[in-house]
């Protein structure tokens, strides 16, 4: 089921034609020695974005990049520019691409017929607009006027009705996803579709409320639900343990009994805690085995289910992971979360089809150098989440359908 049966790039004839693509360049920016200029800290997205624009201008045609970056509420902010992304995918490419400071408008409308095929050109942020959350036809028109095919590779937005990958499909006859979006549905479909058992779950995050739908779809295919992070103690709470200070969803608790149910034995919760009287405590750790005592909050599995998990996710042949195991940007509660990196990896070693998604997953994965030893690594984490939850992707659905 390649890109659910929308068109792709392969399908779309490129040679000279002005080629809209929605990419997803919401990277993480850092200043440039305290000034007010701003350089590219992970360019991951960056890369899984090259295909697509490299295939458009080996066919000859024009890439017209559009993104978001960060939340600048409908108004341009410096802070959110992405010309410091143009400068890094020049680096990429074996091009200087051109960047536009105006997103829609007469000016950059004539730019685009002006430049050469086989050229690049980046728009200024599409959150610069109010229209471009609100999916408003008018901006979603003048977006359309930059394009004689529109192309969509953001899979991160892919859950999101935005003006620049929903609106904006309208008006094309021919609206196909790009390499990085197939890619995607491929991997995360094939979990969904065909997965071989064993296949474990890995899930954690601080709410249960996000990730609830996916659980619930996960139990028909899934043989282990392994749940870390604050997550677990909501689930804890509703069993009747006492969880201390931790971060509970007191208004969850009777649906986390429910899922319980419905999972039967199949969904696994922390039998030991990392514990601390606050995150910014970590002198004051601990590590309990039951009940964790008022003023301790869980911030961490401990070894005992680190050993647990780590048996599961080994034994696995699919393995899904989404969510850190605990409060991993703090060191002293990062250890599960490693963990889990390193048994996802070995288990890819093992010949099991492994997928990390999530900020926060992928970012730990990073930190320990294993991001080049899973199967596949998303580009999405709420995306992520919605598709395995079974539901549709608005920014696919306005893809053009393949005949
Ligand atoms: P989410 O966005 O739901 O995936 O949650 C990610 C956040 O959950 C990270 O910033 C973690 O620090 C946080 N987190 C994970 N485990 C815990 C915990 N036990 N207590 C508090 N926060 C946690």
């Amino acid at each position: 089921m390649p890109a659910m049966g929308k068109l792709t790039l392969k399908d779309l004839d490129l040679r000279g034609k002005c080629v809209l693509v929605r990419v997803d360049f919401n990277v993480p920016l850092r200043r440039i020695n305290e000034s007010d200029r701003y350089e590219v800290a992970d360019d991951t997205r960056i890369r899984a974005a090259l295909p697509t624009i490299k295939t458009i201008r080996a066919a000859n045609g024009k890439a017209v990049l559009m993104s978001h970056l960060g939340r600048p509420k409908g108004t341009p902010d410096p802070r959110y520019s992405l010309s410091p992304v143009a400068i890094r995918l020049g680096e990429l490419l074996d091009t200087v691409p051109r960047f536009s400071s105006e997103t829609v408008g007469s000016i950059v409308e004539k730019t685009v017929r002006a430049m050469p095929y086989g050229s690049v050109i980046l728009l200024e942020n599409t959150r610069y607009f109010p229209g471009e959350t609100t999916n408003d036809p008018d901006f979603a028109a003048e977006l359309a006027k930059l394009g004689d095919v529109f192309v969509n590779d953001a899979f991160g937005t892919a859950h999101r009705a935005h003006a620049s990958n929903v609106g904006v499909a309208k008006h094309f006859s021919r609206a196909a996803a790009g390499f990085l979006l197939e890619r995607e549905l491929i991997q995360l479909g094939s979990v969904l579709e065909s997965p071989h058992p064993p296949t474990v779950a890995l899930l954690g995050g601080a709410k249960v409320s996000d990730k609830m739908g996916v659980i619930t779809n996960l139990a028909d295919i899934a043989d282990h639900i392994l749940i870390g992070g604050a997550m677990a103690y909501t689930f804890l709470k509703a069993q009747g343990v006492s969880v201390g200070n931790s971060l509970v969803e007191e208004d969850r608790l009777g649906d986390a009994l429910e899922i319980l149910d419905k999972t039967a034995g199949k969904l696994l919760l922390p039998c030991d805690h990392v514990v601390s009287t606050a995150i910014d405590e970590p002198d004051a750790r601990r590590l309990l085995s039951d009940a964790i005592e008022d003023d301790f909050m869980g911030l961490d599995i401990g070894p005992e289910t680190i050993t647990q998990y780590t048996a599961k996710v080994l034994q696995a042949r699919t393995c899904i992971w989404n969510g850190p195991m605990g409060v991993f940007e703090v060191p002293a509660f990062a250890s599960g979360t490693n963990a889990m990196a390193h048994a996802v990896a070995e288990s890819t070693d093992n010949g099991a089809v492994t997928i990390v998604g999530g900020g926060d997953s992928v970012a730990a994965l990073k930190k320990t150098g294993l991001d080049n030893q899973v199967t596949h690594v998303s580009t999405g984490g709420g995306a992520m989440l919605d598709f395995l939850e079974g539901k549709a992707l608005p920014g696919l659905m306005a893809l053009t359908d393949k005949q």
